[in-house]
């Protein structure tokens, strides 16, 4: 863990190229979001305004079927700041997130769900952190009552799993609700590969991180877009992404085996000398097979979540594809020294 001594010294080296009135992108995915998507203007507009920085929307559409993308070009069209990029079809969340940072030209992005499960008030707390010297400010889910049970369990086993598993430290209850540098948004952007678990890829990267507790509301309207099956996969995108110990653990397994059938087989031919041939023994036969072709059937399978992903990855697909932009007015709020700029 970092030190507070040196956290500071890095700090103060950082904070001599940060910009006084930094830029902010409000980077947001939204995948059929008609029913919350006003809300979210009208909810997020007067805490940007607040910051007093001049700020941009970066709304990624993924692959919409309803009004969504509609009523966003419209906003844009007549003068809400930012862009619209539309994905050719739903890529994901975490797709989209991609889509979001490449395309912010912000000094800073706040990633925020559009559904206002993510309080836009804590945006000004964010800001507080960087100010600061945090490089990441996260919003920490300290109260999940608006998650079920069921989903409150399966994802705190998650992150146990994870955080033991899994060479770096990704804070439980961390959602992808957070502000980060330029300096994360850069560092995010070289790392090549197409599976994008966010939560893991921002523990990955580091930088000096500041929580910020929250309670998560319910929705404020509209349907979640996650089931469990999405959830389990999204959970072995995560798994295999950040840890080779399922892999590896077999080999472990395979040797304590090893050892107890040979241990097993000196008994059994120890046992001929003693008392004689006898041939019972099914039921133990029977165990033995089932179980062990069990195993064997769970190593492969392992492996093969390993070698799909493998696939995806050697195939060098594109993360997503952008099929639109919306440019929409230039920039909001009082400072107009924003210029133009590709953001890189
Ligand atoms: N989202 C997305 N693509 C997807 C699924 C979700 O861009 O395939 C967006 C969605 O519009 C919302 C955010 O991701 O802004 C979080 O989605 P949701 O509220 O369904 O997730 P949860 O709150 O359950 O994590
Ligand atoms: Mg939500």
């Amino acid at each position: 863990m970092l030190t507070n001594a040196a956290s500071k010294i890095y700090v103060s080296r950082r904070e001599s190229t940060r910009p006084e009135t930094p830029m902010l992108s409000v980077i947001v995915p939204v995948f059929n979001e008609e029913d919350v998507i006003v809300h979210f203007l009208e909810a997020t507009r007067p805490v940007l305004d607040q910051t007093g920085l001049s700020y941009e929307y970066v709304f990624i559409d993924d692959g919409s079927r309803d009004r969504t993308a509609d009523i966003l070009s419209r906003e844009l069209k007549t003068g809400l700041p930012g862009r619209l990029l539309a994905l050719s079809r739903n890529f994901g969340k975490e797709a989209a997130l991609s889509a979001g940072l490449e395309a912010a030209k912000g000094d800073i992005a706040v990633i925020i769900d559009a559904d206002l499960q993510d309080p836009p008030e804590l945006i000004l707390q964010m800001l507080d952190g960087w100010r600061a010297g945090y490089d990441v400010v996260y919003g920490l889910r300290v109260d999940r009552s608006s998650d079920t049970l069921m989903k409150r369990s399966t994802a705190g086993m998650f992150y146990r799993l994870f955080n033991r598993l899994a060479n770096i430290d990704m804070p439980a209850n961390a959602g992808d609700f957070r502000l980060i540098d330029r300096v994360v948004i850069d560092a995010l952007l070289r790392l090549p590969e197409r599976n994008r678990f966010m939560k893991g890829l921002f523990a990955w990267v580091g930088f000096p991180s500041m929580a910020i507790p929250y309670e998560r509301p319910p929705r404020k309207a509209g349907t979640g877009k996650f089931n469990y099956w999405k959830l389990w996969n999204f959970a072995l995108d995560g798994l295999t992404g950040f840890t080779t110990l399922p892999l590896r653990v077999w080999f472990y397994g395979g040797v304590l085996v090893s050892l107890g059938a040979f241990a097993y087989a000196i008994y059994l031919i120890l046992r001929v000398f003693v008392s004689g041939i006898d041939v019972p023994g099914y039921a133990s036969l029977m165990v033995a097979l089932l179980f062990f072709s069990g195993v064997q059937l769970l190593s492969i399978g392992m492996v093969g979540e390993y070698i799909a992903r493998l696939f995806n990855e050697a195939k060098q697909r594109p993360v997503y594809i952008l099929q639109d932009v919306i440019e929409g007015g230039s920039e909001g709020t009082r400072s107009q020294t924003h210029k133009a700029s590709n953001g890189k």
